[in-house]
């Protein structure tokens, strides 16, 4: 076998937009995807990357019946003199 170059690093991102919740530094933020954490360079703060897409899987509660307990119309009677 025979290495064919070097592999190319992965380097980190820049965040664009993001803000360093320990500094709050803007656009400071890389991601390390080789080791799964966003890191500030401006502060090094080192945060495990959430890798969990922003959606949730919406767990359907089961509903009670859509029948709605009708309360019986009651008459207001008014007191008049
Ligand atoms: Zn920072």
């Amino acid at each position: 076998m025979s290495d064919s170059g070097t592999e190319p690093k992965s380097r980190p991102r820049f965040v664009a937009g993001a803000v360093c919740p320990s500094c709050g530094a803007v656009d400071r933020m890389v991601i390390d995807v080789n080791a799964d954490q966003r890191r500030c360079v401006a502060c090094q703060f080192v945060e495990a990357r959430p890798d969990a897409p922003a959606e949730q899987p919406v767990t359907r509660v089961t509903r009670a019946s859509a029948r709605r307990v009708e309360t019986p119309a009651e008459a207001v009677k008014l007191l008049d003199s």
